[in-house]
């Protein structure tokens, strides 16, 4: 008797997805539901990332029809899970636990994550290893079933607040450098994790310096293989350029908006050099936003590929240069900054905040998540075919790389 193939299951439509969302409102009026349980139960409702399997917050049907699912949740007044707050955790760490997590860390960790319940960090850059993340020199020593990792990470945003962390740590120094990496998920609440807040530019520290000392992470919190983690990191690489370069913002939303909004309140500021200037910033503002829209419709096809890189430029460089005019067009009143308090913000806050902090805060846009000369390396070997680099230290054993 020959086995029947089992049938692949099948997306649901627009149509079904918004009887769904109803009907889950129906059973979960918001204005009757407290926020934490709304967001469990549309996790477990299948309704908190649709393109997720079903059974880890999602119904394996096409990512574009999220929006069918936010549009009506939205209309509802449903409260949402804070994702700016909890940025990393859904842009970076979830689509890479998704892609090599085991069952059971993929069970234990979605939920809390994409509730907000647990927020997320990324122990990646090192004072030695930034945008040659390969070379990083944080270890990673096995001990029966856990591994002992010591090491010091820089510039983790969110460490103060976060419970997780997706790491990167050495585990073979005799290997090449980017074969002895090994990824692990590291509690942020373990003994030897030590979080120092860095003061930015901006007078914040959103920002930490995170020291690991003896620091014991179960091999049951490792993410791939041995040996595998560049791989791992990579996936996670490519999901940071795609979650920072292709946010969602409306027609003139993001950095533009108050730009244009005090060119149109204060025709006193306005002179025929800035207008040229804002209309071109408008349009190019414009043309990313729908060259980030069409980046999306291309992911909810497949995996981020390294157009995602030339969003994440485009964006660093727009956000520049739009704060840059609106520092100029208010004048003396763009220079002036209120607040040098150091605080550690839970999140960017571009909005809610005036001229001068944009301006500074910006700065960072073209350093975080990969700088702007890295990146345009990248779009120019993997997107236009360009010869490489020379890279003569890529079969080195790690220990004998030049430090
Ligand atoms: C606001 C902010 C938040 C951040 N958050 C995090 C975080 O949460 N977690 C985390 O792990 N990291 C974080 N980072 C770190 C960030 O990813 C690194 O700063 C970045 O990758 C650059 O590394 P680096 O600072 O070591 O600079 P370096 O790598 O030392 O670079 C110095 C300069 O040399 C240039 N350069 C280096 N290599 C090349 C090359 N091959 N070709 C051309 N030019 C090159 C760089 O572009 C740069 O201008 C954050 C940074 C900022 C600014």
């Amino acid at each position: 008797m020959s086995a029947t193939p089992p049938t692949p299951p099948t997306s649901p439509t627009a149509a079904e997805l918004t009887a769904r969302t109803r009907e889950f409102l129906a059973a979960h009026p918001p204005a009757d539901t407290d926020r934490a349980t709304f967001l469990r139960a549309r996790f477990d409702a299948g309704l908190a990332w649709v393109h997720y399997p079903e059974g880890l917050g999602g119904l394996a049907a096409s990512r574009t029809l999220q929006a069918v699912v936010d549009a009506e949740l939205e209309a509802a007044g449903a409260p949402d899970n804070d994702p700016r707050r909890i940025g990393i955790g859904l842009g970076m760490a979830a689509p890479t636990i998704l892609a090599y997590g085991t069952e059971e860390q993929k069970q234990r960790f979605l939920r809390p994550l994409w509730v907000g319940e647990e927020v997320w960090c990324q122990l990646f850059s090192e004072p030695g290893a930034g945008s040659d993340l390969a070379a990083l020199g944080t270890r990673a020593v096995r001990d029966g079933d856990t591994w002992v990792v010591d090491g010091q990470k820089v510039w983790t945003s969110s460490a103060h607040t976060a419970r997780w962390a997706i790491l990167i740590a050495r585990t073979d120094p005799d290997l090449p450098k980017h074969q002895g990496i090994t990824y692990f998920l590291c509690d942020m609440t373990d003994p030897g994790v030590e979080v120092r807040p860095l003061r930015q530019i901006t007078g914040e520290a959103e920002f930490n310096e995170v020291f690991l000392t003896g620091v014991r992470i179960p091999d049951s919190h490792r993410l791939g293989a041995v040996g595998q983690g560049w791989e791992v990191a990579r996936t996670t690489l490519m999901n940071e350029r795609v979650s920072i370069g292709g946010m969602r913002i409306p027609r003139e939303g993001g950095m533009i908006a108050p730009v244009a909004a005090a060119w149109r309140a204060r025709p006193e500021l306005r002179t025929h050099a800035l207008h040229d200037r804002l209309l071109t910033l408008w349009t190019e503002a414009e043309v990313a936003r729908l060259a980030a829209e069409r980046l999306r419709q291309q992911l909810a096809a497949g995996r981020p590929g390294p157009e995602g890189s030339g969003m994440k430029l485009t964006f660093a460089r727009l956000n520049q240069e739009i704060s840059g005019l609106e520092v100029e067009l208010l004048a003396e009143e763009g220079l002036l900054y209120g607040d040098w308090t150091m605080r550690r913000p839970e999140l960017v806050d571009f909005t809610g905040r005036d001229a001068g902090y944009r301006y500074l805060r910006a700065k960072g846009n073209s350093i975080e998540g990969g700088t702007s000369e890295v990146l345009l390396n990248i779009v120019a070997e993997r997107v236009l075919g360009l010869p490489s680099e020379p890279r003569d230290d890529k079969d080195l054993p790690w220990k004998d790389l030049a430090r």
